[in-house]
């Protein structure tokens, strides 16, 4: 990471004409590039480890695979993002200053456990039921997928959420449904980073080097056997459930925090 941040691999700020978000990329020959709008803000850290993460399991992967294994399939993609993005929450909820500054922290996670984890499940379930329908022979219509969208959002968030008419179209708004049933892989790979970032913070030595293992593999083996061999079994429930039990804690915290 210091020599990323010495060695002038990183497009740093904005600039006019310089397209928008995060990447990092590169090829199996050359070290990872990124390219970041970075402002300042908590989100811009956070970005930061983002990126960083791909082009750490880009670097080591390149490092420790031939080409053909060099690159990582999209199952295991956000996760090595996302271990960082835990690593530095928890970091910073240990250093935090007042409660103020936990309040926002807490509220953070709990937003993105909402926005990778619920929500993209609840997209994928959108994607399946809409092919279900298109199955069953029924017109696509604008009425149909908001409806189903309506019932979907009533249903993940409970009766006491206040449903905006509006929401009927965000779907409209979700350009990943271009690309068949990606959605889901934020969900799964958030859950395996939850495991495997307390297991790197936990300070147990070999969990640690099996998550670097994790980071050299590329794709040399089935991303599914890659991840267990890191200590994460995707094909139990049990990744989900700590997750959804973190997000249990999490608004546990919250709710002290706010003395309700
Ligand atoms: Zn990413």
């Amino acid at each position: 990471m210091t020599k990323a941040f010495q060695s002038r691999r990183i497009d740093v700020y904005e600039t006019q004409g310089k397209r928008s978000g995060a990447y990092s990329s590169g090829t199996y020959a050359v070290h990872p590039y990124i390219l970041m709008n970075y402002n300042g803000t908590y989100d811009a850290m956070f970005t930061t480890a983002h990126e960083m993460g791909h082009a750490m399991h880009s670097w080591f992967t390149q490092r420790n695979q031939p080409q053909i294994y060099g690159d990582y399939p999209i199952f295991l993609a956000e996760v090595a993002s996302t271990s960082n993005e835990i690593i530095l929450d928890d970091y910073l909820r240990k250093n935090a200053k007042s409660d103020a500054e936990r309040l926002l922290l807490v509220n953070n996670a709990l937003e993105s456990i909402r926005g990778t984890v619920i929500n993209q499940t609840m997209w994928a379930e959108f994607e399946k039921l809409i092919h279900h329908e298109a199955e069953q022979g029924n017109p696509l219509t604008y009425e149909t997928m908001s409806r189903i969208y309506r019932d979907l959002v009533t249903q993940y968030f409970g009766p006491s959420f206040a449903y905006d008419e509006q929401v009927d179209g965000y779907w409209l708004r979700i350009p990943h449904f271009y690309t068949g049933f990606y959605v889901y892989k934020y969900a799964t790979s958030y859950s395996a980073s939850v495991a495997l970032g307390r297991g790197i913070l936990s300070g147990d030595a070999g969990r640690l080097n099996s998550y670097m293992g994790f980071l050299k593999a590329g794709s040399s083996d089935y991303p599914i056997d890659i991840l267990k061999k890191a200590g994460v079994d995707m094909s139990t429930p049990r990744p989900i459930q700590d997750t959804m039990d973190l997000f249990g804690e999490l608004l546990d915290q919250l709710e002290k925090l706010l003395n309700l």
